[in-house]
């Protein structure tokens, strides 16, 4: 369901507008969250009598305030917390800011810059007081300013958060935990010194991860063959990902527009892009460039293949990017699409007589495997964006199946897989080629630079392709629930590729690495196992712990059970009880329950978050659960600053409500998929909220009255159970979106529809019915209370119920009220009504008089016996099980043809335990809702069997009746 016709379905009314009272959404909200505070109801200890479940969400970077698409991760923790709460947990979750690295640098960098976009972004869309500007030049500051605004936020949102355990991750107390973990990791050998690739900015001499680029896009670096093509004495490196396609090579490509030079690269005399020589240097390459040229000068000339000796041509191709590794590229018109195209348009525009050749035999290709997918895909031109795509399915099809032709000579035969890194061999091994990197994408960092691929020399490494530390990984992620588990495939797949990462940098707040006070470690590396530390920050903010004087001796005994108390104890001057009350706490709250975060972070921080787990932790403290959603779009578009369609989470909650905005950022799209807010929608929750408010206020105002429990209470009743059994079971899934629609839009609709049956015309005639709708909203508050805190508070409070809803306990289906033969009569009732109406539509006039028959008992005979038998019989066997009942041979085969196509389409199961019920039930049932029906229908109802001998079937209708749907007939 989208965003649109959940407005229209929440629109349901029920009340007169005589009833609504409008009230300060604000203010309500600024009691309880008092009441909350003041009883003290998120600040969640160890209880042993009690089961705990942990959660927590990644901790903000505070280098703006949070807007309404930061609300969407932080509300699907909270909904899951307060859930888990009333289920009877422990359910913990405690909230941390994230200072350290380059996202508050760069901001606080570019506002002393006098970024003038930035600045209107801070004074006009984040309102900060323009005389306060000058102080947030200092990161330090900045990070503290958003800090407060952040975290008031997040207490206006309703978020359950115990906030004793807050900390940053520059406090001293943190420092001592991360550089533990170092020290840790370091022990294991998963920290080495080394020479690795990595993204840099040119401009800020800083490696650059994800956290640290325009658009949160993670650096991707490729290794790339440059195999070394002979022009006298000079060189053309060609770079490719595929060097066994070598033996292909039918011409090079250049960029006839672009600029070219000719230089010395560590000794050698080689043809390379000018841009691409200056990327080059950071590759450690001695590049010394002697002569540049445009490439057009190149065009026409010859080289030669060192794989085949044979000399091709040089041709000009606009695809080219001269600064895109070494800026030349090899062509192999056979088994890659975009040379194919290239080739094909020079081709047909010179009559060039150059023929693709084919190297690799491909399972469901023939002669040329690129022409061919070119072809399918209806690729036209070199510029075709389709190009791309068929580059990927041809390079994935010839790895899994491709094997090298006999023109490849000794690898002839082989797997493709295999003459890859064969053919690569050869060459570097003769020097005839080398290694070069490059980013898979262009990436730009914060400061607007771009980036490039840099080795480091000597620099800190997480070595994530230590295939030890991998296979733990693997067994950790292999027991834990994904939610959801879709996602897996793609965490496996990070896992695999992940290899050595940068884990410090020059610049930016965070803690020193502890061997080497020179780097700092980076944020995304200090911003693993932190769930931990949230155990230890609350006894240093409760002053029973001096942050200062931790160290390894203390993580060691708290969080892995090593070391002797008293000497640990004495080591950072505490108490012994209370060390050993942080260990004792440590071991309730963890492993971890459940990690909530947005889908950018599966890539890097969960996948390392899993990693350092492994690493640090023994296998019972492993977390046991992810929950990853999609992002939130405004108005169906990308939220961005440049877009201007960002709103400040505070702004909106001014405006519309916190649990306005929480029911709008969760309720429109399920986990994964990118949610749509709008304002319309934010709006017309929160007039909804004020409508269920009102609601409980008339009920609550109505005297004590015991009804007659007829059918109208009984399939209330048991829809009410229904709906308990199944908000549970979603929320257990995180399936928001539809515990929202049950909570809000559903039972709404079961309470009109139960209204309806009492002929009542609004809630307040429903006096007679109180204590049934007030057992029904009761339930409601409290299946209302994880996913709108204080509408859920507010219902409870006006119906007088003792305590707060928060703390209440989560409704458990009552067995004994769920009742089948309610919940299908009111069905069948309601699917009658619809038909009828359809009815009305074709019949000229005013109907006066509707007439039912119901059908006769050999009907019944043949639905119970077909529906009773798992195997659905053919028409023959069929009628020759029914050749003694009463009814002609054309008839009854008629009846059973219709009924055995009709069986696919239709729920067995229900009509199945309808026709159990029989035909003496459903004319009971009419007989009850007769009047109902009249009220609705505005005509007189009768009832008949399709047998009475006095029916009055003047348009012999009745034979038309079956089991459930009876015939109608209309004057
Ligand atoms: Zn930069």
């Amino acid at each position: 369901m989208g965003g649109e016709s959940f407005i229209i379905t929440m629109g349901v009314v029920i009340l007169t507008g005589d009833l609504f009272i409008a009230s300060d959404v604000r203010s309500i909200e600024e009691k309880w969250r008092r009441v909350w505070e003041r009883e003290r109801v998120y600040e969640i200890d160890p209880d042993p009598s009690k089961p705990k479940f942990y959660l927590t969400v990644a901790y903000p970077y505070p280098n703006s305030p949070q807007h309404v698409g930061h609300g969407r991760t932080y509300t699907i923790a909270d909904i899951y917390a307060r859930y888990k709460r009333m289920r009877g947990f422990q359910a913990l979750l405690p909230m941390a800011f994230h200072y350290t690295g380059t996202p508050v640098l760069a901001m606080a960098k570019r506002l002393a810059a006098g970024d003038e976009e930035l600045i209107d972004l801070f004074v006009r869309l984040y309102k900060v007081p323009r005389e306060r500007l000058k102080e947030l030049e200092d990161p330090l500051k900045m990070a503290r300013y958003f800090h407060e605004e952040i975290k008031t936020g997040m207490k206006e949102m309703g978020y359950s958060i115990d906030w004793r355990r807050e900390f940053t991750t520059i406090d001293p107390g943190y420092s001592r935990f991360i550089q533990w973990q170092f020290r840790k990791l370091r022990e294991r050998g998963y920290i080495k010194v080394g020479t690795h690739p990595v993204g840099w900015c040119p401009s800020c001499e800083n490696p650059v991860g994800m956290h640290d680029t325009k658009g949160d896009v993670e650096p991707e670096i490729a290794e790339f063959v440059a195999i070394k093509f002979r022009m006298g004495e000079w060189y053309l490196p060609t770079a490719t990902l595929r060097p066994e396609t070598v033996f292909g090579v039918t011409n090079i490509w250049v960029n006839p527009r672009a600029d070219y030079v000719k230089a010395v690269v560590d000794g050698e005399n080689w043809i390379i892009g000018l841009k691409a020589s200056e990327k080059l240097k950071y590759q450690n390459l001695k590049v010394e460039v002697l002569e540049v040229f445009k490439g057009s000068e190149l065009v026409g000339r010859e080289a030669v293949n060192s794989m085949t000796g044979e000399a091709v041509p040089i041709l000009a191709a606009d695809f080219v990017d001269s600064g895109h590794a070494t800026g030349v590229v090899m062509s192999v018109p056979s088994h890659a699409p975009y040379d194919y195209m290239a080739l094909k348009e020079i081709r047909e525009r010179t009559g060039l007589g150059i023929k693709p050749i084919t190297i690799i035999k491909v399972r469901g290709f023939g002669d040329i495997p690129a022409a061919e997918i070119c072809e399918r895909m209806g690729i036209k031109t070199q510029t075709d964006k389709k190009l791309d795509e068929a580059t990927r399915e041809l390079y994935r099809r010839e790895l899994s199946t491709g094997v090298m032709l006999e023109n490849t000579g000794k690898y002839s035969g082989m797997r493709v897989s295999e003459a890859r890194e064969r053919v690569k061999e050869e060459l570097l091994s003769k020097g005839d080629a080398r290694v070069v990197y490059e980013l898979v994408d262009k990436v730009y960092c914060r400061c607007g630079a771009e980036c490039v691929v840099k080795i480091l020399e000597n620099q800190w490494f997480l070595d994530y392709g230590n295939p030890e530390w991998k296979s733990l990984a693997y067994e950790c992620l292999s027991s834990m629930r994904i939610v959801p588990e879709e996602l897996r495939l793609e965490f496996n797949n990070v896992v695999d590729w992940l290899r050595e990462r940068a884990c410090a940098r020059q610049r930016g707040l965070g803690t020193k690495l502890p061997w080497d006070e020179s780097w700092i470690i980076e944020s995304l590396s200090d911003s693993t196992i932190y769930m931990a530390y949230y155990i230890v920050s609350k006894y240093i903010n409760m002053g029973l712990i001096d942050p200062t004087r931790l160290n390894d001796k203390f993580f060691d005994y708290v969080f892995l059970g090593l070391g002797d108390l008293e000497e640990v104890a004495s080591s950072i001057g505490a108490r012994p009880e209370v060390v050993e009350q942080v260990r004792r706490e440590f071991l309730y709250f963890y492993p971890l329950d459940s990690r909530h975060s947005g889908r950018d972070l599966v890539p890097n921080h969960l996948t390392f978050f899993i990693f350092n787990h492994v690493a640090i932790f023994p296998r019972e403290l492993w977390p046991r659960q992810i929950v990853v959603n999609g992002s939130v779009l405004m108005e169906g578009r990308k939220m961005s600053k440049s877009l201007g369609n960002i709103i400040p989470l505070r702004e909106a909650i001014r405006e519309y409500g916190a649990d306005a905005l929480r029911i709008a950022v969760v309720s429109t799209a399920g986990l994964l998929q990118d949610a749509n807010f709008s304002l319309t929608l934010a709006k017309s929750v929160r007039d909804f909220l004020e409508k269920i408010r009102t609601q409980y206020r008339v009920v609550a105002s109505m005297p004590d009255k015991e009804p007659k429990w007829d059918r109208a209470e009984r399939w209330l009743m048991s829809r009410l159970q229904r709906m308990v059994e199944e908000v549970t079971e979603a929320l257990e899934n995180l399936d928001i979106r539809r515990a929202t629609q049950m909570v809000l839009y559903q039972m709404d609709n079961d309470l009109s529809w139960f209204l309806r049956r009492k002929g009542y015309s609004s809630l307040k005639e429903a006096e007679e019915s109180s204590s049934v709708l007030k057992r029904y909203l009761e339930v409601r508050a409290r299946l209302l209370a994880p996913l709108a805190p204080y509408t859920a508070e507010e219902a409870w409070s006006i119906l007088g119920m003792p305590g707060l809803v928060c703390k209440a306990e989560w409704p458990k289906p009552d067995q004994t009220l769920v009742d089948e033969e309610a919940e299908m009569g009111e069905e069948f009732v309601r699917s009658l009504i619809e038909d009828t109406k359809s009815i009305f539509r074709v019949v000229p006039g005013k109907p006066s008089r509707i007439v039912y028959y119901v059908a006769s008992s050999w009907k019944w005979k043949v639905y119970r016996d077909i529906l009773s038998e798992p195997k659905t019989p053919t028409v023959r066997e069929a009628l020759s099980r029914f050749k003694e009942l009463d009814v002609d041979k054309a008839t009854l085969a008629r009846f059973v043809k219709t009924l055995l196509e009709s069986l696919p389409k239709i729920d067995r199961d229900r009509l199945s335990s309808w026709v159990k019920l029989g035909a003496e039930h459903e004319r009971e049932l009419l007989e009850e809702v007769k009047e109902f029906l009249e009220r609705e229908l505005k005509a007189e109802v009768l009832v008949y069997g399709e047998d009475d001998p006095d029916v009055y079937d003047p348009r012999s209708r009745a034979k038309l009746s079956r089991p459930r749907r009876p015939a109608i007939y209309v004057e």
